[in-house]
């Protein structure tokens, strides 16, 4: 039976048990011991002020501008901050948004619009193969073809001679990474500039990850133009509740100019109710984040960001050295906190089911061969990962060991005796509703099968197995 609309009320405490007890198989993202989806600063007074600002603000809407002046205030000083870290100038127009992707999908509008105004055919959009989904998302959503061009399989980074062959007067939007998800490279932002400025194209620098760059700059690390201080970039996405350390639910869109920008305001006047202007992709939602946003880059400022920063340097450098010593082999020359490792002699998703053993969390990255993309697992380095990096390398030590006595997987062997239908679903250990305790085996199907397979079967497990209504 269907969980029904609850009847009775329940008692606060009540209320919290049950919430309470639902987590209690979560992560725990203070231990510090996740690297991947949580930023830890080790610094309780920045979560607590982060908190009491959140609620205090929780309550007021963003949806309408003229309601609360404090909310323009804050939006406006936060986006003059983030443009100022960007580089850019007085005529930098921007907005704060609810995460990258709604960032990203700002700017495709924005450029996919001012296309439209000259041209009447299909926007395209050329996307580095590393580029993050949320720009596939975004043109799925706004009808623009993609063209996807391979990355140099040696550094990761876009290829702006690939890049060049494919531009044709089709094109909306180039996009280049500081740095990329996957491999924490940053692309060639100066050289993909030199063909928007030649044959003025949008180019969008996903910077969701590279708060940390400025910062980086500053404590002498090799950090090659991205921002606005390069001529041909038109927009920059930035992330705050990455690397900016906010709670979730921040982020920053910038354009170099309003002129750039105005294709992404929505405004409706014709229909009975108040006109509704919209700078963002969504309309009510909470000042908490925004609030808190404002309140964090002011109490850390450059001086706390800075020591934030070392601290990951500090870190990373042990990566660096302490992984090859491992027998891993980094992917790339990652510039940034983020960097991916992968082996030829073990299997790398066992080693994350036995790191998770011990409370760790590492983010596997399944490839694909048929794309001859790479296995990799990923780490996006926190400021508290210093205090503990050499306690995660120990145990990663001790975990390769473990994995290298272990049977050898067998994946054909698995595949030989299952269709490509539900049956792979219950055999891969989807099972009413529940995710598999293991994910070694979908993450070695998802390397190997054909990708528009796994999105096939994705989105058919997702919305017949995983996503229903709970039973009472
Ligand atoms: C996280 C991320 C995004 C998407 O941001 P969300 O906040 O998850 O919506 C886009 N690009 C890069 C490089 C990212 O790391």
């Amino acid at each position: 039976m269907m969980k029904k609309f609850p009847k009775k009320s329940l008692a606060a405490d009540e209320v919290f048990e049950k919430l309470r007890n639902y987590a209690s198989k979560d992560l725990d993202p203070h231990t510090g011991r996740m690297w991947g989806h949580y930023y830890a600063t080790g610094r309780s007074d920045l979560i607590d002020l982060t908190r009491k600002v959140l609620l205090e603000f929780m309550d007021k809407t963003m949806l309408d501008f003229t309601t609360y002046p404090s909310i323009l205030k804050m939006e406006n000083d936060v986006v003059a901050m983030i443009a100022d870290l960007m580089n850019g100038g007085d005529e930098v127009a921007g907005n704060f948004t609810y995460g990258g992707t709604e960032s990203i999908m700002l700017t495709v509008k924005a450029a996919r619009d001012l296309f439209r105004k000259e041209k009447n055919r299909t926007p395209e959009i050329v996307l580095p193969s590393t580029a993050h989904p949320a720009f596939y998302k975004s043109a799925e959503f706004l009808g623009l073809k993609v063209i996807r061009v391979d990355v140099d399989p040696e550094t990761f980074k876009a290829s702006v001679e690939s890049i060049n062959e494919v531009l044709s007067d089709r094109i909306a939007m180039i996009v280049g990474s500081a740095p990329n998800y996957p491999f924490g490279v940053m692309d060639d932002i100066k050289g993909l500039s030199d063909l928007a400025v030649d044959q003025k194209l949008w180019l969008h620098v996903d910077a969701c990850m590279g708060f940390v760059l400025p910062f980086f700059r500053k404590l002498g690390e090799s950090i090659p133009p991205f921002d606005f201080s390069v001529e041909g970039v038109s927009s920059i996405s930035v992330d705050l509740h990455k690397y900016g350390y906010t709670p979730r639910g921040a982020s920053v869109i910038l354009y170099r100019s309003t002129d750039l920008r105005i294709n992404h305001i929505f405004v409706m006047a014709s229909w009975p109710g108040y006109p509704l202007v919209n700078t963002a992709v969504l309309s009510t939602r909470s000042a908490g984040t925004l609030a808190a946003s404002w309140a964090t880059l002011h109490y850390l400022g450059e001086e706390g960001y800075l020591k934030l920063s070392e601290k990951i340097l500090k870190a990373k450098k042990r990566l660096l050295r302490g992984l090859p010593g491992i027998g891993f082999r980094i992917l790339g020359k990652p510039e940034s906190s983020l960097l991916a490792f992968t082996s030829t002699e073990l299997n790398l998703f066992t080693l994350a089911k036995e790191m998770e053993r011990k409370g760790w969390y590492i983010q596997a990255q399944p490839g694909s061969k048929p794309l001859d993309y790479p296995k990799s697992i990923h780490l996006s380095i926190s400021p508290y990962h210093h205090e503990i990096v050499d306690t995660f390398l120990n145990d990663l030590r001790i975990a390769v060991e473990r994995v290298k006595k272990m049977p050898e997987l067998d994946v054909m062997d698995v595949l030989r005796d299952i269709d490509l239908s539900k049956d792979l679903i219950e055999s891969i250990g989807i099972k009413n509703g529940e995710l598999p305790e293991d994910m070694t085996m979908i993450n070695e199907l998802i390397h190997l099968i054909p990708p528009e397979l796994v999105e096939e079967i994705f989105r058919k497990v997702v919305n017949e197995e995983i996503f229903r209504v709970s039973k009472g």
